[in-house]
C-alpha cells in the first residue's frame, strides 16, 4: 500500500514577528519545527505500513529549509520525501496550497490513503486537507480520532465531530485529517537517522508539475488577499489574587457575578 503524508514546517514558538507592510509573517531566521498534528498523521501512516506493508511518502511545500522536516520524517519511518519549493509557490493562500499539493500528489505513485494533520499551528485554518481531497475528487474525513481495519477496499475509522463521534467506513483511496487522540507519535530513531543521513529529499519546482495550471499557484492563484495583519493587543487586565482556597473561591464567585456570567 502507498501512504502519502502532507507535512508542514511551522514556526517553533508563538513570538513570530509580523511584517505589517507586506501582510505576512516574518518566517526567515525563525526556529521552525514539524507541525505537531502532522507528527500524528505520520505516525498513523507508519503504523498502517507496519500492519499492511507498503511505503510512506511525505510531501511538503515551503522554502528550502522545509527539507529539515522531511529529514525528520525519515527518522520517524517515512521512506521517501518531496519538497515543493519555488518562488511560484510563494504567497499561497489555502486554495493555492491545496492546488499545489494536489498536483504534486497526481505526480506521485497512486496513494491508498493521504494523511494531513487536522490543522497547522500557524495558519490554523484546517482547510488544506479537505481542499486537496476536493481537488483530487477523493472521499475524505476530517478530525479522525481512531483508525480501525482496512478491509474490502475500505478503511474503518472514527471522527470526532465535537458533539459526538462518527463511525465511518470510507472507500480507498481517500484522505484523512488527523487529531491528537489517534496515537502517540514515536520518538525519532537514532538508527534511522544514521541510515537516512545521506538520503535524498526530492525538490520539485513548479515546472515539475506538468499539466498544472501555473496561474493557480502561489500569490497569483490566491483569491484571498490579506488587507492587514497585526498582532492582537496584549490584555492588560491581569490581576493576581492571594489568599486561602475559600477566600479565593468566594472572590472568584463574586467576580463572575459582577461580570454577569452567573
Ligand atoms: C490570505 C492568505 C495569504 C497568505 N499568504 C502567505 C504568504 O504570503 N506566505 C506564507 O508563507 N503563507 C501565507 N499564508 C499562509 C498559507 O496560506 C498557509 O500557510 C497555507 O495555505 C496552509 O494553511 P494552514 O497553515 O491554515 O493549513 P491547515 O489547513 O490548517 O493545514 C492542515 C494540514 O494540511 C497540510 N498542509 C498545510 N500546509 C502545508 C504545506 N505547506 N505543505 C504540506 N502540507 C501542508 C498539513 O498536513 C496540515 O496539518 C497565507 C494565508 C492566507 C489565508
Amino acid at each position: 500500500m502507498h501512504f502519502i503524508v502532507c507535512i508542514k514546517q511551522v514556526p517553533e514558538g508563538t513570538e513570530v514577528e509580523i511584517d505589517e507592510e507586506k501582510g505576512i509573517l516574518k518566517r526567515e531566521g525563525v526556529d521552525s519545527k514539524l507541525n505537531v498534528y502532522d507528527a500524528y498523521a505520520l505516525e498513523a501512516a507508519v503504523v498502517l505500513k507496519e500492519t499492511y506493508g507498503g511505503t510512506v511518502t511525505v510531501l511538503s511545500m515551503g522554502p528550502m529549509q522545509a527539507s529539515e522536516v522531511i529529514r525528520e520524517a525519515y527518522t520517524l519511518g517515512a521512506d521517501d520525501g518531496y519538497l515543493l519549493s519555488d518562488r511560484k509557490f510563494a504567497g499561497a493562500d489555502t486554495l493555492a496550497t491545496s492546488y499545489a499539493l494536489s498536483e504534486a500528489i497526481r505526480h506521485l505513485p497512486p496513494a491508498d490513503v493521504i494523511f494531513c494533520g487536522m490543522q497547522t499551528t500557524d495558519g490554523d485554518t484546517a482547510q488544506v486537507g479537505p481542499g486537496i481531497a476536493e481537488l483530487l475528487e477523493l472521499p475524505h474525513a476530517s478530525y479522525v480520532s481512531k483508525i480501525g481495519a482496512i478491509r474490502d477496499g475500505h478503511i474503518e475509522l472514527e471522527a470526532d465531530m465535537g458533539d459526538g463521534i462518527e463511525e465511518l467506513q470510507i472507500e480507498l483511496p481517500c484522505l484523512l485529517t488527523i487529531t491528537k487522540d489517534l496515537n502517540q507519535p514515536r520518538l525519532p530513531s537514532y538508527k534511522l537517522k544514521k541510515v537516512t543521513e545521506g538520503k535524498e529529499v526530492h525538490v520539485w519546482d513548479s515546472k515539475r508539475l506538468a499539466g498544472a495550471n501555473l496561474e493557480y499557484l502561489g500569490l497569483d492563484g490566491s483569491p484571498t488577499q490579506v488587507e492587514r495583519i497585526f498582532p492582537p493587543p496584549k490584555a492588560q487586565t491581569k490581576e493576581l489574587w492571594e489568599g486561602n482556597p475559600q477566600e479565593l473561591s468566594q472572590r472568584f464567585y463574586a467576580k463572575l457575578k459582577e461580570l454577569k456570567h452567573l
